[in-house]
């Protein structure tokens, strides 16, 4: 029996009505004789709810306790779903990330998966059962719970698809694919036939929040097809797979999401705080070393926990937090082009932005901004750089 792995987010699953969407897309493919295994994520917004009433309970909420709390989410989710397949007349199962075998190690809320033991969900795939299951958790080997960071789902499903030797492996969202550019943020975005592993790891690492991007560098390692569909919307998707068109830019990024934290080195041990934030599990994504100042930059997403670590470190920390933006232009071969490079620098020299700095290698071209920036720049350079 092929085995098909469908993933749906948090929008898919948002209420009852789209659960029943969901369910019509899961029976068309057992029907057709596939061995169906879903994963889902937690309703709507519900793991930022999740997260905002721990923080009304303590500043720094502890972190085992922080992921038992975040996989309630998607446990509400994959019961719903099973009910309602269960209803529907077809034969489902829920699996939490324990009961699916999936084991990771011991980081919570950033967890990576380490082995997935497919015995239970084979069993149940042998009983012609449907098999939910949860996305974004997995168990330690204390057997404690562990979540993946966010938008973890889609790594559930192509570790799973891995695992399970999965024909395809279809990521749904409420996009109908990969865009050049994230279709709130520009007016005429283009969808993509394909895009390769590679570009398609760049604009997740850089921000583009429609893939994981541990995902991503999963189904290149395991050499997995991964589809991105629409729930709500019949069509193709995008191909993201190993075909690659020489220079070409594929995807535009922004991210709004970076902050930068300013200190003034004379009030600081520079590498022991850097090493206080990585043994707390806060990575810094950059550290640039002035002369009298250095300057660590993080995704917003660390903000609380750094903050707090570093009030607890310093007696009197001198600290200026920004909160900043930063584009990347990403294609393959794109920065061997000069004219490609010539039209980026016409851009910003017409927009008058405030940059920081401008990063030219494997790839990308990364422009760093001082401040927050609106999304006119963005607009202009996808005007500009997309046929
Ligand atoms: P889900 O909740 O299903 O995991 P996400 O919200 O994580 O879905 O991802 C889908 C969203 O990704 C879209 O609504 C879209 O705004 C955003 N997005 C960002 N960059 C892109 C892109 N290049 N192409 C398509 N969608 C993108
Ligand atoms: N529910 C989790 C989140 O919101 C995981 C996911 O959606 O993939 O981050
Ligand atoms: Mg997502």
């Amino acid at each position: 029996m092929d085995i098909v792995v469908l993933k749906f987010g948090g929008t898919s699953v948002a209420d009852n009505e789209k659960l029943k969407l969901v369910s019509q897309k899961i029976i068309k493919l057992y029907e057709e004789g596939y061995g169906v295994v879903v994963v889902v994520s937690a309703q709507g917004k519900k793991t930022d709810s999740l997260i905002s009433e721990a923080y009304e309970l303590s500043n720094n909420p502890n972190s085992r306790e922080l992921d038992v709390l975040l996989s309630t989410g998607e446990q509400v989710s994959i019961s719903k779903l099973s009910i309602l397949l269960n209803e529907s007349g077809y034969s489902s199962i829920s699996l939490t990330g324990w009961q699916a075998g999936i084991y990771t190690n011991m980081v919570n809320q950033s967890a990576t998966i380490e082995y997935i033991d497919t015995k239970r969900i084979k069993e149940e795939l042998n009983k012609n059962k449907i098999v939910v299951v949860a996305g974004f958790q997995g168990v330690n080997e204390y057997s404690d719970i562990t979540t993946l960071g966010r938008g973890g789902s889609d790594t559930t499903a192509v570790a799973l698809a891995a695992a399970l030797e999965a024909k395809h492996c279809y990521i749904y969202s409420d996009v109908d694919g990969i865009y050049t550019s994230d279709p709130r943020k520009v007016t005429n975005p283009k969808k993509l036939v394909d895009i390769s592993y590679d570009e398609m790891l760049d604009a997740s690492n850089e921000g583009a929040k429609v893939l994981h991007n541990r995902c991503v560098e999963l189904a290149k390692k395991y050499d997995i097809p991964l589809i991105s569909k629409s729930t709500f919307a019949d069509g193709v998707g995008t191909g993201i797979n190993n075909k690659i068109e020489s220079q070409k830019v594929k995807s535009i990024v922004k991210n709004d999401e970076l902050i930068s934290m300013t200190f003034c080195k004379n009030d600081i041990d520079t590498i022991a705080i850097y090493k206080i934030l990585l043994e707390n599990n806060v990575v810094p994504i950059e550290v640039i070393n002035c002369d009298e100042n250095m300057e660590l930059l993080f995704k917003s997403n660390d903000l609380t926990k750094a903050n707090h670590i570093i009030e607890q470190e310093l007696s009197n920390p001198n600290v200026e937090v920004t909160n900043i933006s930063r584009i990347s232009i990403i294609g393959y071969g794109i920065t061997n082009d000069s004219l490609i490079l010539k039209r980026i620098i016409n851009c910003l020299s017409c927009a008058e932005a405030d940059i920081q700095k401008i990063d030219v290698n494997n790839g990308k071209v990364r422009i760093t901004f001082k401040k927050l920036i609106s999304n006119e720049i963005l607009e202009l350079l996808h005007s500009n750089l997309i046929d």
